[in-house]
């Protein structure tokens, strides 16, 4: 799943793409991809790009004051391409799910891998009519969130920072990924209870929260949208790595699985050498 970084440079990508450009046709390749019914997708037939920007990891194409709203999922992804097919794209078993015909012939679409159906598109007069966008946390790259800011959130929290971290509500823009790689560049186990955290700890959690965050921004900025996944996977330390060694202290990189995702992290680095309980592990144990 793409996160804030490689949204951030999908946004780059597509504001400097679009420049200029106006929309001549929205297609559907798939009904229930697209969340709101009014306005229409043929409202934005003809409005020119004004900008595009990011929410968390939501991308917003306005126009004219109406507003493109999508957010790519777990197995969604933007292909953008100079020349867009002439085929126009009808509901059915597209993998596509949305493309959009911009005035000098280019365009993008949205595709999503699998059967379970998660990207979802909007089209609204106002992005804060989204859900998703409407109970975004702060976004961690905002200049104004300090580290009083992050303290201020984290405290009473009774619950793991791993889980905190990938809240969308608690914080914009992290997932999976790079919550594993923020908490081991802070040395943190990903159990942690947010409320236990010293001030040192959050200090270190905030400071790699801003430099992993940041550090992936510049990796993945001015790649075209093609690269971007294997641009994110070759910046990860401990994130997909299971049974590979950390680069930080060379011990293997182990894995907590659940239901749906797992985490993976460092017993070394990161909860004083103890490996944590994993609930696939113990049950094959059993
Ligand atoms: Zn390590």
């Amino acid at each position: 799943m793409p996160e804030l970084p490689e949204v951030q440079a999908l946004v780059d990508f597509l504001g400097e793409r679009t420049n200029g450009l106006v929309i001549v046709g929205i297609e559907l390749g798939s009904i229930s991809v697209l969340k709101t019914y009014d306005p229409p997708p043929t409202s934005l037939h003809g409005l020119p790009i004004n900008s595009v920007v990011r929410h968390g990891k939501f991308i917003d194409i306005e126009a004219e004051g109406l507003h493109m709203v999508f957010h790519l999922a777990r197995a969604g992804w933007l292909r953008w391409s100079d020349t867009l097919g002439a085929t126009t794209i009808r509901p059915g078993k597209s993998p596509i799910a949305l493309r959009c015909r911009l005035s000098d012939g280019s365009g993008f679409d949205l595709t999503e891998a699998g059967t379970r159906k998660r990207l979802a598109a909007y089209i609204v007069r106002d992005p804060a009519q989204v859900p998703g966008i409407a109970r975004l946390g702060p976004d961690p790259m905002s200049q104004d969130f300090t580290v009083a800011n992050f303290a201020a959130l984290l405290e009473g929290r009774r619950t793991q920072v791993k889980g905190l971290l990938k809240d969308q509500g608690f914080l914009a823009g992290v997932g999976n990924a790079y919550s594993d790689e923020v908490l081991h560049a802070a040395r943190l186990s990903p159990f942690a209870l947010a409320s236990g955290l010293d001030e040192e700890q959050v200090q270190r959690l905030y400071s790699a929260l801003r430099d992993t965050l940041a550090g992936a921004v510049m990796a993945a900025s001015g790649k075209p949208a093609k690269e971007l996944k294997d641009a994110k996977r070759a910046g990860m330390r401990v994130h997909g790595r299971t049974g590979q060694a950390c680069p930080v202290c060379g011990d293997v990189v182990r894995e907590v699985s659940f239901a749906d995702s797992s985490l993976q992290y460092c017993a070394t680095c990161q909860t004083s050498g103890k490996p944590l309980a994993d609930r696939r592990m113990s049950r094959l144990l059993k």
